[in-house]
């Protein structure tokens, strides 16, 4: 089997919500040694949000301030490559586009290889494109790579009909369509992922990070959560 883990920026910063909270970083990577070591191949993508988001960037062109932001993702990607280095794991990062030594070029060939070295392969950089988000690649990477599902740890454990911080009567789905995400636009990944994936019949997992034993209970099929079917 193999997965596509999204982390976002800001579950890396824990409370403090900027740059990097280790401990936190080494739950995750203890979770996916496990995962690893059951013969499941991971890749991991990782937003940009504890640094930087470009569509919030009031002063400058939209362009750039997303080139900021996919450089956000690449510095999140190095960070954790090394934090899963330390815990034993091998590890590569490809990025879309050239970094000089600090990544590899992404290519598909390029990804089964290391995932058939039993390595850990981030996919840095998002797209690669602005006006997109790592949603956007973690589900286009899953498809090129032909990935069985991804897993989206978040703050919140799972789908729900409507925002339980606003709604105290929110109701959680334990399964839910991508048709029906689609639909009723609800807040899975944002509407350009929910599009790729509902095209491509890419299943998604979505559950809370901050659960103990989260990611690999996500793996298992048995978590709290939501599947989105597709
Ligand atoms: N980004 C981009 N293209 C991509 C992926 C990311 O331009 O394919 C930029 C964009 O500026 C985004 C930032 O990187 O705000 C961080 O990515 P993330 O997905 O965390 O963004 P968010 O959805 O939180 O804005």
């Amino acid at each position: 089997m193999r997965i596509l883990l999204k982390l976002s920026g800001e579950a890396l910063a824990g409370d403090k919500k900027t740059g990097f909270d280790e401990p936190t970083v080494r739950k995750v990577a203890k979770q996916v040694q496990e995962i690893t070591q059951s013969g499941t191949q991971v890749g991991i993508v990782i937003g940009g949000g504890n640094f930087w988001r470009g569509r919030t960037s009031e002063s400058i062109d939209r362009v750039k301030a997303d080139q900021i932001g996919m450089l956000a993702t690449i510095m999140n990607c190095i960070y954790v490559s090394e934090i899963f280095r330390s815990e034993g794991m091998n590890t590569a990062i490809l990025t879309p586009f050239e970094c000089g030594s600090f990544t590899k070029l992404f290519s598909k060939d390029r990804a089964q290889k290391y995932f058939s070295k039993n390595m850990v392969v981030f996919f840095a950089g998002g797209t690669g494109h602005p006006y997109f988000s790592t949603d956007t690649g973690v589900v286009l990477r899953a498809v090129e790579v032909e990935a069985d599902m991804i897993l989206l740890a978040k703050a919140i454990d799972g789908v729900y009909d409507s925002d339980p911080a606003v709604n105290p009567n929110a109701k959680r789905y334990d399964k839910i369509t991508i048709d029906d995400v689609v639909a009723q636009n609800l807040q899975v990944v944002d509407m350009t992922a929910s599009i790729l994936a509902r095209d491509n019949h890419m299943p998604m997992r979505v559950f809370a990070l901050q659960e103990e034993g989260s990611i690999v209970k996500a793996v298992s099929g048995n978590f709290n959560g939501t599947t989105v079917e597709a």
